[in-house]
């Protein structure tokens, strides 16, 4: 008889690549799928990086790394951080993940265990909660409130402090809200983690992903007071559309990197070096991509929250990050009678042909997560064909 491990029992599968297994089935079923629900930009790679790829297969970089990853990409990494927000993390304090996804697993197996709390704020990116229970811990999920931007603020997290609290997750700009935490708000976090002796894990996948000439707040601003209670992860997959190359990374005290550095050393050893040089390219090469996704994320912002607004019973904020959009539908299924959001987001799909996120993947039902990677002429299609199901 087939056994598995406890630890699986408590633990589900991402929603979010469900959503887009069945928004795949479908569209090989030759259905037209409109599908906002893709956390991973639509653009293609920089040519600049790819080329890189392919120099790096010519020039034979196929053995394996230290585990921690490429020297020159770790440098580029930590240079960045000084540029930006006056860090001193050395080339020894990042390591090179596959994605941010795997630095965050990392963190959480290295300092997360059976008995500890690890706080939360909701709406959450899926893998968190997964990620501290697969590390035997238990996810104490902190809510916000759409009033107040779905802003995590340190005041609530202290709230939900215990003896067994060892640390908390937080992002920024969020996936799925986009909230983005201020400076200040930060400040704060590093003040409570200091002085309950917590250790914060800053996910900024999407730090680049800011609008209406918002800098980023990072806790990178933080950095040298809160040296050994912090981690900062981040990705390329976002920033320069090349999510399937799976390069992530995060800065650490030397310690906390060290430990981190044994768990990926019996994992995934270290992202392939092909990619790792693509990566190299993306840090250093041209920028002008990257401004060019930005300007055109924030005209499907504009367009997709104006058109959201527009329906009765959807409440729609205007995110400033990341490129989701996270309407209240509270008032919507009740006019509809389709009881939750679950209910809605599995109507639109067989019913209307799009594929969303229901905020019960995220901890906050009542919500549907709307990406809008995906080009302003579809994002209008798929407006309509809400409206017309609505109606
Ligand atoms: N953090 C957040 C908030 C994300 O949305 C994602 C991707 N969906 C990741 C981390 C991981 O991305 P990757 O592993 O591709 O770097």
């Amino acid at each position: 008889m087939l056994r598995l491990a406890d630890r699986l029992a408590t633990v589900k599968p991402s929603a979010t690549i469900a959503v887009k297994q069945e928004a795949d089935k479908l569209r090989d079923a030759g259905v037209d799928v409109i599908d906002f629900g893709p956390g991973e930009p639509d653009f293609n790679t920089p040519d600049n990086i790819k080329r890189a790829a392919h120099q790096a297969i010519d020039d034979n970089l196929s053995h394996y790394l230290p585990t921690q990853g490429l020297p020159d990409l770790r440098r580029a990494i930590a240079d960045s951080y000084r540029k930006r927000y006056d860090t001193d993390y050395s080339v020894a304090e990042v390591i090179v993940s596959c994605g941010g996804k795997n630095a965050l697993y990392d963190a959480a197996m290295a300092l997360f265990q059976t008995g500890d709390e690890v706080i939360i704020p909701s709406p959450y990116w899926v893998s968190f909660p997964e990620q501290v229970r697969l590390s035997g811990a238990t996810p104490v999920i902190q809510t916000t409130s759409e009033r107040d931007g779905f802003i995590a603020r340190a005041a609530d997290t202290a709230a939900l402090v215990t003896r067994a609290t060892r640390g908390i997750i937080l992002c920024s700009p969020s996936n799925p809200t986009g909230a983005v935490i201020p400076d200040d708000e930060l400040g704060r976090f590093a003040d409570l983690a200091l002085e309950k002796g917590l250790y914060l894990i800053f996910d900024e996948c999407y730090e680049h992903f800011l609008y209406d000439g918002r800098a980023h707040a990072s806790l990178g601003g933080h950095a040298r007071r809160l040296r050994d209670r912090l981690i900062l992860v981040s990705t390329l997959s976002k920033t320069y559309a090349m999510t399937g190359y799976r390069v992530g990374y995060a800065l650490a005290a030397r310690t906390l990197i060290a430990a981190m550095e044994v768990v990926q050393s019996h994992d995934c050893t270290h992202p392939t070096a092909v990619a790792q040089a693509a990566g190299l390219e993306a840090l250093r090469g041209p920028q002008e991509s990257l401004r060019r996704m930005i300007d055109e994320y924030r005209r499907r912002r504009d367009l997709i929250v104006s058109e959201l607004a527009s329906i009765p019973g959807v409440t729609c904020q205007k995110p400033s990050g990341a490129f989701y959009v996270f309407p209240g539908v509270t008032g919507l299924c009740a006019r509809l009678g389709l009881g939750d959001s679950l209910g809605l987001a599995g109507a639109l799909l067989r019913e209307a042909r799009l594929a969303t996120v229901p905020g019960e993947a995220f901890g906050a039902p009542g919500y549907l997560r709307f990406s809008y990677a995906l080009s302003a002429d579809r994002i209008r299609e798929g407006m309509e064909r809400l409206k017309a199901f609505v109606r």
